[in-house]
């Protein structure tokens, strides 16, 4: 008979960002297992530590705050303009996106009160900037926002209920060269964020009808979903221009580029620091 893991020791080996064949791993007796698990802890903490080391002597600063920078000045450099706007947002913004009590994304929304909520996503109140923005600057309006949003997500390795999304956007280009644009945004920010290898699929999105994601080709996890306009939710905010706009979460950036299961280790935590898993 094969002896797994108990669920207490399956639990730290996932906190400690063991590897998938570590985790599977079997034995013949309990004794045996119970051997493996004292060294492969030990082995697992003392990276952690050094890891821990390297945070304090050299970067000093946690990764997704570093790739959140990189992503920043990069975007600056191609010509898009930084917005900030609420993570506060009115209950009547979410419905000009289509998303109602009936709506599947509304019992992922945390309310703040009957009328606000936490931003489930960026793009209305991006929006919202744009509508005047459209006006007041010349074509191609090309902006980006960078901060928290929030969703009740049952708990698994690729989902928090506070992540970090990046949302892109260009306004005004020409039609025939919005599929081609949305390529090279996507390309702009995977190459920034150190993301390899990752595939377009197809996809239908509960807001925005078809879309397309992007997928990292190792462990198939979706990093972005990318959408084209002129679109029927552009009507809601009398917009009429053509545009392309794609969001990625940065802790499935991170998530990819550090080769983790665990997300997580790469958002804001009070459980781990830079990754590091502080009980240790
Ligand atoms: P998924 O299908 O993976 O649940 P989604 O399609 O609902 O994601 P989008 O609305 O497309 O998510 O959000 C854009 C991006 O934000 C996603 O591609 C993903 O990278 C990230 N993201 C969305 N929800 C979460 C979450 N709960 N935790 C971490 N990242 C998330
Ligand atoms: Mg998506």
């Amino acid at each position: 008979m094969a002896f797994t893991w108990s669920d207490i020791q399956r639990n730290r080996l996932w906190e400690l960002d063991a590897e998938d064949s570590e985790i599977s791993m079997a034995f013949d007796s309990v004794g045996d297992r119970d051997r493996v698990y004292q060294k492969l802890e030990s082995k697992l903490i003392k990276a952690h530590r050094k890891r821990l080391r390297f945070f304090r002597e050299e970067t000093r600063r946690p990764t997704h705050c570093i790739l959140e920078d990189t992503l920043v000045s990069t975007l600056v450099k191609n010509d898009f303009s930084q917005v900030s706007t609420p993570i506060i947002m009115a209950k009547g913004l979410l419905s000009r996106m289509g998303i109602n009590e009936t709506h599947p994304l509304s019992s992922q929304v945390f309310w703040v009160d009957s009328k606000k909520c936490l931003r489930p996503m960026l793009a209305p109140h991006l929006y919202f900037v744009l509508k005047d923005l459209l006006r007041l600057f010349e074509k191609p309006v090309r902006i980006f926002e960078i901060g928290p949003c929030f969703r009740k997500e049952t708990q698994g390795g690729r989902h928090a209920n506070e992540f970090t999304m990046l949302n892109i956007t260009e306004f005004g280009l020409p039609e025939e060269q919005r599929h081609d644009r949305l390529m090279e945004l996507i390309s702009i920010v995977t190459k920034a964020a150190g993301i390899k290898n990752y595939k377009i699929e197809a996809e239908t999105s509960e807001v925005y009808g078809e879309t397309i994601d992007v997928v990292s080709t190792e462990g198939d996890i979706e990093l972005a979903s990318g959408a084209m306009g002129p679109h029927p939710l552009d009507q809601a905010w009398k917009i009429t221009d053509t545009w392309v706009g794609v969001g990625f979460g940065i802790e499935r950036l991170l998530m990819v580029r550090e080769n983790s299961r665990n997300l997580a280790r790469m958002g804001r935590s009070l459980t781990y620091l830079d990754g590091v898993r502080l009980n240790i």
